[in-house]
């Protein structure tokens, strides 16, 4: 059957959603101007931030749907500059479906301060516990995406040495909920260590909390009725 162009635009629900969470990370400062980019898995295909292009201005339309050899399926702009990065976290982990990388100010600090963030708050079991520190390759490169990889094995997020923070979730929400979270942590951390030397949590303490976040998150995503 011939194609027929009714106007309208293949995944814009998802694209709408990069949109908005780029703008949503722009207007809370986690990033300034065009740094950082985000992305979402729709099965073989990913919706991602464009290059280089003001997230204020940003229409579904503007943001790039690629299949997953990275391959412009629809979209006008050149794609983010860590697509790579981007792909090789899907290829690598199922658990993986959306993406956030910023440079945020707190973050970003920490990433030049230590190769490893400690378990310094129980909500870091959400992160896998401590969060390791990718070292520094140049950004937008093959090697950036294999130190990314590499490094956060086991983890949902992790810092990105000199350049930022990076954090994946099964949906865009959790994936910015992750970087905020990293990124209050850096900030604690990082007040903490001005002050004195912090207490870190055990390994044991960190598996407790990840049990006890289960239990607590499976319960509150039950209504209140008892019907659902
Ligand atoms: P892009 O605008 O190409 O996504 O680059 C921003 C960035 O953060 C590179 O690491
Ligand atoms: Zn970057």
């Amino acid at each position: 059957m011939a194609h027929i162009n009714s106007g309208k635009i293949l995944h814009e629900f998802e694209r709408q959603k990069v949109a908005l969470i780029a703008r949503k990370l722009q207007d809370t400062r986690l990033i300034v101007n065009t740094s950082g980019n985000v992305s979402i898995r729709i099965g073989n295909y990913v919706a991602i931030t464009p290059s280089a292009k003001d997230y204020q201005l940003l229409e579904p339309s503007d943001i790039c749907l690629l299949d997953m050899s990275g391959e412009i399926v629809e979209g006008k702009w050149l794609p983010s500059s860590e697509t790579g990065l981007h792909l090789a976290l899907y290829e690598q982990s199922d658990e993986c479906q959306a993406i956030v990388h910023t440079h945020s100010i707190h973050s970003t600090a920490a990433s030049m301060l230590t190769n490893e963030l400690p378990s310094i708050h129980y909500q870091m079991a959400d992160l896998g516990g401590a969060v390791p520190v990718a070292p520094y390759q140049v950004f937008g490169s093959p090697e950036l995406a294999k130190s990314v990889t590499d490094t956060i094995k086991g983890h949902t997020a992790a810092l990105m040495e000199n350049h930022g923070s990076i954090s994946f979730g099964p949906t865009v929400e959790k994936a910015l909920s992750r970087t905020v979270l990293l990124e209050w942590c850096s900030e604690v951390w990082m007040k903490a260590i001005s002050a004195g030397a912090p207490n870190v949590l055990t390994a044991d303490q960190v598996e407790q909390a990840k049990v006890q976040m289960a239990n607590y998150a499976s319960a509150r995503s039950k209504c209140e009725c008892g019907k659902h």
